[in-house]
């Protein structure tokens, strides 16, 4: 260990003599000295200890206990946790030293914070199930962590460039949303534009050019549009400060690419903000309202374009009231009215409240919200990214109000369904949710609420769950209880799959055979028995055609003449073995083989090898019973098969295929960004209206992997999904793997 010069030891001393400045004023001797033993101790305890950019480690406990009072404004307990906050972590000293010197609660804090740390090395999933997990217990272990991880962006010039990106992709990932969420407005912003500028430097610069560009004519505008108001505000004797803003270079950026449009087509990226000091005795409500009048009767709102936020604030505590109004020059200007106790809260969230002794209301969304959170993490074995997607969901979207019939309200994440709102109130009314009335009209489960909705929820005894629920449910709630109830029902679905399978093959006057079985999990494209007994356990196969599939390949008995002719072998992959074939359908070798899909008896089959699906170049196997498995052309085993059996092969040609689908497994990669996911999904569910069997996505330093399981009808299907999914930005690849299993 190096000790530091005299220059950096000064160098320390200013820095918390800076930051002193910030508090000194805020806290009374007894608060101000448990902080002064804080710095004491820290600044001892990392002694010698540099950052990657050289300088005295202790500068970043000390930026972090300067934003967690002056960007925050917590009190003094956090703000001696956020000097001590690396201690244990990266010097001798233990939990119980730092209880034995500050006491349990300070403690307790340091603890949850050095717990969370290490997060550079584990899975995005896990750090967000831990944090979520400690959020519940202590919320300014969260908000400190968000100040760390501030501090750290503002610091990250000097981490090697794969840290960077990975840093920086967690940030965006993680600590934007949450920050989001607690109200941090100000560090939100922050945090979305240093991770901006250290993962799409380019994309950074860029907007950077152009704001800056616009400059002159912008402060030109400002001038010219805020004049007239200042000047009627004044008359009126509202006291208040007329400021501008620009949107961020990412929220540019990022509807730049949600729109489709350039940069010179986004109107919004001026606002005008209105603080007023309120006058005693008049409602602030009141006060706002009548400074929006001000405005729109000096310029043209926008309809549809006032956002009123005061008399239903949003689901972090924001008020404000918005318009976008016509100004000068032909410019759409947006206008953000609002006192400054409103403006404290939207910039610095939930420690505001405190200070407004507003905090019942805030307090009880939080602790609803909190509540929700660890309902969902009290499931054991909910899997981590799944639990990650879910709730990352819940974190970005935008909220709605709506109404039950006795006229509470709800706050939900935009895009909510009926079945949300369902499962929001109660799971049993979701469970048995058969569709709702809505502000008096009839709708069906499906159906996305409006803010404002006044919401009746219809059930009915018999109604269960449903699996296809999940394609429209939007909040963590509704996703994690629909999963659940699949989970328990899972094996019941099987046994009760069983019994039907073989009660119906029973009532088709055919043995009960391995080979029967493996006829239908052929004839319904599935992997196994497991497979087909829980399809048809929870009626998504009916079993209908039964007889066609098993009875009508049952009646000859040339099956000798057919395996004499073509030597019989058994062949790992294909169903063979048992006596029930049927040459009626003698395949002529010398012909091609035509695949039709409307068939009433399947002479087909796809190989499990290579998984064709209608148009790829393919060519025919003819397997030792009736049936001719289908490979693709540049199939290895197919290629195997043709050096030793080659008297086995058809040329196959297809039809159109329009009706049935085929498992298919696409392999994404990128550079992982905020919501790449579900702009996924979208694309694939809503946009293509393709099925999906199953969905995962993995992240490992900024670089995302998704494996997808598709019901693809044919390829021409498939290879315009394929060239949508790759216009996604963030998305590098996009190839269907041949296997479905590895
Ligand atoms: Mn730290």
């Amino acid at each position: 260990m190096q000790h530091f010069t005299q220059a950096e030891i000064r160098y320390i001393e200013d820095c918390y003599e800076d930051f002193l400045k910030e508090i000194r004023n805020k806290f009374d001797q007894e608060r101000l000295a448990r902080i002064e033993k804080a710095f004491r101790f820290a600044n001892a305890a990392h002694d010698g200890i540099r950052r990657k950019s050289g300088e005295p480690y202790i500068i970043h406990p000390i930026a972090v206990a300067k934003i967690v009072a002056k960007d925050i404004g917590l009190g003094a307990t956090s703000i001696v946790a956020a000097i001590l906050h690396d201690v244990v972590e990266d010097t001798e000293y233990r939990l119980s030293d730092i209880e034995n010197m500050f006491g349990k609660k300070v403690a307790h804090i340091v603890d949850g914070l050095t717990k969370l740390s290490g997060d550079i090395d584990t899975s995005q999933a896990l750090t967000l199930k831990k944090m979520l997990m400690t959020l519940s217990e202590d919320v300014r272990v969260i908000l400190i962590k968000i100040a760390d991880r501030l501090h750290n962006m503002q610091t990250l010039e000097s981490m090697p460039a794969n840290k960077k990106l990975k840093i920086a992709g967690e940030t965006l990932y993680l600590y934007v949303p949450l920050a989001y969420r607690l109200g941090l407005y100000n560090i939100k912003t922050e945090l979305e534009e240093l991770s901006f500028k250290y993962k799409q430097p380019e994309e950074y610069n860029q907007i950077m050019y152009l704001l800056h560009n616009q400059e002159e004519k912008r402060n030109y505008l400002v001038n010219e549009f805020i004049k007239p108001i200042k000047e009627k505000l004044a008359e009126e004797k509202f006291e208040c400060e007329v400021t501008h803003r620009l949107k961020s270079s990412y929220s540019i950026w990022q509807k730049m690419q949600k729109k489709g449009v350039s940069f010179n087509e986004i109107y919004d990226i001026l606002a005008i903000r209105i603080v007023i000091k309120p006058k005693p005795d008049i409602s602030e409500k009141r006060q706002c309202f009548d400074v929006l009048s001000i405005v729109t009767d000096i310029y043209k709102p926008k309809p549809d374009r006032i956002r009123d936020w005061i008399n239903l604030p949003k689901v972090n505590g924001y008020e404000s009231l918005h318009v976008t109004v016509m100004g000068p020059q032909g410019k759409w200007v947006e206008v953000q009215i609002r006192t400054e106790r409103m403006d404290e809260i939207a910039s610095r969230g939930f420690a505001s409240h405190h200070r407004y002794k507003d905090i019942t209301t805030f307090e009880h969304e939080l602790e609803t919200w909190i509540e929700r959170i660890r309902d969902q993490l009290k499931n054991p074995d909910s899997d981590a990214f799944e639990f990650l997607d879910d709730f990352k969901l819940n974190l970005v979207s935008a909220d709605i109000n709506v109404f039950t019939p006795k006229g509470d309200m709800l706050t939900m994440p935009q895009g909510s369904t009926v079945i949300d709102f369902a499962y929001e109130i109660h799971s049993d009314l979701g469970n048995k949710c058969i569709g709702a009335k809505i502000n008096n009209k009839l709708v069906p489960v499906s159906h996305v609420l409006q803010n404002g909705d006044q919401i009746e929820v219809l059930t009915s005894k018999n109604q269960t769950p449903k699996l296809e629920w999940l394609k429209f449910t939007t909040s963590a709630k509704a996703r994690a209880k629909i999963k659940d109830t699949f989970k328990l029902e899972k094996n019941q679905h099987i046994e009760n799959g069983r019994i039907l399978v073989e009660e119906a093959i029973q009532k088709a006057g055919v043995q009960l055979t391995w080979n029967n079985l493996k006829k239908l999990i052929a004839h319904y494209n599935l992997n196994n028995k497991e497979q087909l007994y829980s399809q048809v356990g929870m009626g998504f196969i009916e079993l209908n055609n039964i007889e066609e599939v098993l009875v009508k390949k049952s009646e000859s008995k040339l099956v000798k003449y057919w395996n004499i002719t073509f030597g019989r072998r058994k062949e790992e992959n294909h169903i063979s073995e048992d006596g029930d074939k049927n040459p009626k359908n003698k395949i002529d070798r010398k012909k091609t083989f035509v695949l039709k899909e409307n068939q009433d008896n399947v002479t087909f089959s796809m190989a499990k090898c290579c998984n064709p699906i209608p148009g790829d170049e393919v060519m025919g196997f003819l397997s030792s019973d009736d049936l001719v498995i289908i490979h693709k052309t540049e199939c290895e085993v197919l290629a195997k098969y043709m050096l030793n059996q080659g008297e086995k092969i058809v040329s196959a040609e297809w039809t159109k295929f329009k009706k049935q689908s085929y498992l298919t497994r696409l392999l994404l990669e990128g550079f992982d960004r905020m919501g790449i996911v579900s702009q996924v999904t979208n694309i694939i569910s809503n946009e293509n209206n393709i099925n999906m069997r199953s969905v995962q996505f993995d992240t490992n330093d900024g670089i995302f992997r998704g494996e997808l399981f598709l019901y693809i009808h044919n390829t021409e299907d498939l290879n315009n999904l394929i060239a949508q999914l790759k216009k996604i930005k963030g998305i590098e690849n996009v190839s269907r793997i041949k296997s479905l299993n590895d």
